[in-house]
């Protein structure tokens, strides 16, 4: 089935009571999985978290960064993503080839994952101490974490719904998700019709397998709240890493660990954790590099 490019929409509704945040990322997620070769069940759990790691982020001021890690005492081990408010992200998973049987026939994420925490680090620009939240893992199934964390660090009742579809093969057929919450002055009424409309949605992974965009996600959850969309814009994989941040990263190792490298493995190389990206560095720039030593 032909995709349509991963975008994130915002909007308001039932009189700006209610705001809405909805994010595809099948092409993402795929991504993601192609470059660290992740299973169903890790690729699943790095899906949901990168997903909600992009609904966060879209929440920051322009110059914030929002990383979400999750440290559990499952299998997996943990769950890192970094995103930000123009629509990139980045992540990666301990044990990448973590696959467990299915849980009532879905991909066992929670039993991945295993107890353990859930750190929430939003990053200001200019040097200001950042914000951290440390919580239990509440279920470990991610969504659940996440509204757990919007309530109880940032007050503000959420429900939080994330999916990530995996194919036979191994590839990501589908992968999104949606963050509904309730403002203050929202009547009860139109709290209890949200909680009625919510239950009877399908799951996300289900609605982008079938075609649904961002928008039209958002539209299906809030039917009869009159959304209005405020903000529609494109996400993407982004990872920070080049070759000048692997040269100083070499340079603060120092000259006789780096000499070290070399005789032993003929060039210093280096993988970004977060990208998978390889970077092989020989003789010629490391003596340029340590030069003034
Ligand atoms: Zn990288």
């Amino acid at each position: 089935m032909m995709q349509t490019p991963d975008s994130l929409v915002k909007v308001t509704a039932a009189d700006k009571t209610l705001r809405g945040l909805a994010v595809t990322t099948t092409h993402l997620v795929e991504q993601v999985r192609v470059r660290h070769k992740t299973a169903p069940t890790a690729s699943a759990a790095l899906g949901r978290t990168l997903t909600a790691g992009l609904l966060l982020g879209s929440m920051l001021k322009q110059d914030e960064t929002l990383s979400l890690q999750f440290l559990g005492n499952g299998p997996l081990g943990g769950i890192f993503v970094d995103a930000n408010a123009r629509g990139e992200a980045r992540g990666f998973v301990h044990n990448p080839r973590t696959h467990l049987p299915l849980r009532q026939g879905k991909l066992d994420v929670g039993g991945a994952l295993g107890t353990g925490t859930l750190t929430v680090i939003r990053t200001q620009p200019w040097g200001k101490e950042p914000y951290r939240s440390i919580l239990p893992i509440v279920s470990g199934e991610i969504g659940a974490d996440i509204a757990h964390y919007l309530l109880n660090s940032e007050q503000i009742p959420s429900a939080v719904s994330l999916g990530v579809f995996v194919r036979p093969d191994e590839s990501v057929g589908a992968a999104g998700g949606f963050i509904v919450q309730v403002m203050p002055g929202a009547s009860d009424e139109i709290i209890s019709q949200l909680e009625a409309r919510i239950a009877q949605t399908r799951p996300v992974s289900q609605l982008v397998r079938e075609g649904a965009t961002s928008r039209e996600i958002l539209a299906l959850v809030l039917e009869g709240f009159a959304p209005v969309t405020i903000d529609d814009m494109p996400v993407r994989f982004s990872c920070r890493c080049n070759r000048d941040r692997v040269l100083d990263m070499l340079a603060a190792l120092g000259k006789a660990e780096v000499e070290d490298l070399l005789t032993t493995e003929g060039a210093a190389a280096v993988t970004c954790e977060f990208c998978g990206e390889l970077y092989t560095v020989g003789r010629t720039e490391l003596d340029v590099l340590f030069s003034d030593q």
